[in-house]
């Protein structure tokens, strides 16, 4: 039975953290819709383990405000943080450097952080699919597609019923 209390804690925690963002729809939609989301897509695909969730709820947290994966690890514990840093790009190097070290490090991180991977790249397909982000070409997001597809390869195995997700989007948009 997951802790619904320490859940909602994580929840109430990343909120906190996000609540001046918004995401790149034109209805600039609040920040903490998408690892409420990315949280979503796991419980629907049978993941309970705890850590996982908590993980996903704070995925963004170090990578796009002030959190320290040290903060995370003090309030929520080392298991926890480790999925987070996990999922966490170096944010001093240039943007085509991060997104080629995404590709590399996929198939090396945990099961945990795979799956946190897995439907964090599947939410923002789908948002992509929604509505394009204000200033966005075609040819932008299918280049957005064409690289998640290579993170998401890398983390095959680790929750079957998000990557048949996966394969059914990339499929229809990518003809792969
Ligand atoms: P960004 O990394 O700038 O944006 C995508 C990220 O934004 C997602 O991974 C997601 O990250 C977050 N996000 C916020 N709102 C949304 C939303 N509504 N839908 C989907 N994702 C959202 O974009 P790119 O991946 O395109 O990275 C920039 C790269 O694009 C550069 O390497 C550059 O070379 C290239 N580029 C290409 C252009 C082109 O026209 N082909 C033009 C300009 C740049 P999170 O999960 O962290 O929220
Ligand atoms: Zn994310």
């Amino acid at each position: 039975m997951v802790n619904l209390d320490l859940l909602l804690q994580t929840a109430e925690y990343a909120a906190k953290k996000h609540r001046d963002q918004r995401r790149k729809d034109p209805e600039q939609t609040p920040y903490i819709n998408h690892p409420l989301g990315v949280t979503r897509l796991l419980t629907s695909a049978g993941i309970t383990h705890l850590p996982t969730l908590q993980a996903a709820l704070l995925h963004d947290t170090v990578e796009d405000t002030d959190t320290t994966v040290s903060e995370v690890c003090t309030v929520f514990g080392l298991e926890v943080a480790t999925i987070v840093k996990e999922c966490t790009d170096d944010t001093t190097l240039p943007k085509a450097e991060r997104k080629r070290r995404q590709i590399l490090a996929a198939p090396t991180v945990s099961l945990e952080a795979k799956r946190v991977k897995l439907a964090d790249k599947l939410y923002n397909l789908r948002d992509l699919l929604r509505t394009l982000p204000l200033g966005w070409t075609d040819e932008r997001k299918l280049e957005y597609f064409a690289w998640a597809k290579k993170v998401t390869d890398g983390c095959q195995g680790a929750c079957p019923p998000l990557e048949d997700q996966l394969k059914q989007l990339y499929q229809e948009v990518l003809g792969v």
